[in-house]
């Protein structure tokens, strides 16, 4: 049966516990909107408490098993479930397009992702390598192993449904761990279509669990407060994030937070300027401008601002905009009336102050969260769209002339997790690169996201990394024996 039979069969709309479909115990339902159409796809259980609970139990008890296996036996599981998305790639994407409205190429490029960290944690599940050496006084030896942190809570965002959740549960069973997802209200279907292909992949029952609801705040802070949690795992924004962290303080969890960004994105005067204006469509418009990444501030040298503005607004004006189903499709709806007005009262205000629209800028009439690539130059320092995410498909320009100045503007926010720089000079490049207080930087690149580097954030962009080898450890608790013999 493929993932829309499921679908629309119903089978993939309630709650995942303990390796069964539930209702949940209220009954209650919530409706998930296709951005596209705005009609209904599907109505979802919504979890309370009580299935919390019952999650834990399950997750509890799978646990015990999965983190007493051998580490190649945890891999191969891993592995197997790379293999089976990879097959039904088409399928998934084609889901994720149906409930977040993105365009069907940049679908299927998040299921690959999604897909690639099962492929990088299969490989890391048995490289947990640890350590023994010498005290240098003492005499005694000291043994440094990694074993399974506990439960996890992972909590996702609806901008990656699938690849933000299997960045988590990869690195999570590689370690051992037993978890409990809770996707986003607007996107659970693709979260609750992916376990049926872990069963297959030979994920025991009650390992993870999906728990979907209308009540994220009262769930979520019920499970950070059960004793066998000892981790929460959570990408979304930074005010939910703090949230998160004071319910954790409760229980001292171990906390991973991927949070919010400001991405600069500067273009210096010796840049190749295709090179540029490839890596910022890349930068701007991947997942069309819904990602943490997104280039959200582009600084160009005032030399050059003219040329790469004029090419740049030429390039987004080429992106078709439409429904995502649609192959020959560039950029599909947001994900919903909110994030859309959102991002058009960025573009008023930026216009307003001073700021000049090249392209785009104009809401569309008719069903469907659609707003077109925008490309506005001269944006004053002053805007709103200078200090907060974006989160949608327009370009926000300004010029700089001196490289200090434009490294001071640049790290001048609280967040800290993606930069962007082109320059054919590689020692100022790299020189500048770590003046950036970024946790991640993208140099003559759009893309920075790897299964198999640390993605990850400084300042108020989150604590903690994911993929890499650092992915596998925020689920490992370290331990250190010191002995004789
Ligand atoms: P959000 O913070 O509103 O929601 C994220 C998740 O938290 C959702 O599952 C939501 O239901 C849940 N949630 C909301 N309130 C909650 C609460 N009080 N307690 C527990 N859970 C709660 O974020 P969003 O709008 O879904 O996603 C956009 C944000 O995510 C942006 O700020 C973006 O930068 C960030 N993001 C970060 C990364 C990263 O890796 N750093 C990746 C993707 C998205």
């Amino acid at each position: 049966m493929t993932v829309m039979e499921e679908t629309n069969r119903n089978l993939a709309s309630d709650l995942y516990i303990n390796g069964a479909w539930k209702k949940g115990a209220s009954g209650e339902r919530f409706e998930v909107v296709n951005p596209a159409t705005e009609e209904l796809i599907a109505s979802v259980a919504s979890a309370e408490n009580s299935d919390a609970d019952a999650a834990l139990d399950a997750a509890e008890i799978a646990m015990r098993d999965w983190a007493a296996r051998t580490p190649r036996a945890r891999s191969e599981v891993l592995r197997r479930a790379w293999k089976l998305i990879t097959k039904r790639q088409e399928e998934f994407a084609q889901l994720i397009t149906l409930e977040n409205g993105k365009a069907c190429v940049d679908a299927l490029g998040e299921v690959t992702y999604a897909a690639e960290f099962f492929r990088w944690f299969a490989e890391e599940a048995v490289r947990a390598d640890g350590l023994i050496t010498h005290a240098p006084n003492s005499g005694a030896r000291i043994l440094v192993q990694h074993k399974p942190a506990g439960l996890a809570v992972l909590v996702t965002p609806w901008n990656y449904p699938a690849a933000m959740g299997t960045r988590k549960i990869a690195p999570a069973l590689a370690a051992g761990c037993g978890v409990i997802i809770k996707p986003a209200s607007e996107t659970p279907l693709t979260m609750l279509a992916l376990m049926p292909l872990l069963e297959e992949a030979g994920v025991p029952r009650g390992l993870v669990n999906v728990l979907p609801t209308k009540h994220s705040g009262a769930l979520v802070d019920h499970m950070l407060h059960d004793p066998r949690v000892r981790v929460v795992s959570f990408t979304g924004s930074t005010n939910v994030g703090r949230k998160l962290l004071h319910s954790a303080a409760d229980q001292v969890l171990k906390p991973a937070m991927e949070l919010g960004g400001n991405a600069p994105l500067i273009v210096f005067s010796d840049a190749n300027l295709d090179t540029a204006v490839k890596g910022t469509m890349l930068a701007k418009m991947r997942n069309l401008g819904e990602a943490c990444t997104a280039a959200n501030r582009i600084y160009v040298h005032e030399s050059i601002s003219d040329a790469f503005t004029t090419r740049l607004a030429a390039a987004m004006s080429q992106l078709k905009v439409g429904d995502g189903t649609d192959p020959l499709v560039d950029v599909g709806p947001l994900v919903n009336a909110d994030t859309r007005n959102k991002v058009a009262a960025f573009v008023d205000d930026a216009v307003a102050k001073g700021g000049r629209l090249e392209c785009g800028g104009v809401m569309p009439e008719g069903k469907g969260f659609f707003y077109p690539p925008t490309v506005i130059s001269n944006v004053p320092e002053t805007a709103a769209c200078v200090n907060d995410e974006i989160f949608g498909p327009v370009a926000a320009i300004q010029t700089f002339r001196d490289e200090e100045d434009v490294i001071n503007r640049a790290n001048n926010t609280e967040y800290g997790l993606v930069a962007y720089v082109f320059s054919e000079d590689m020692k100022s490049a790299l020189q500048v690169c770590e003046k950036l207080d970024y946790g991640m930087v993208g140099l003559n690149r759009g893309i920075v996201s790897d299964p198999a580097a640390p993605f990850g954030g400084t300042k108020q962009s989150g604590l903690g990394r994911e993929g890499g080898h650092e992915g596998m450890l925020e689920f490992m608790e370290t331990q250190y024996i010191s002995a004789s013999w």
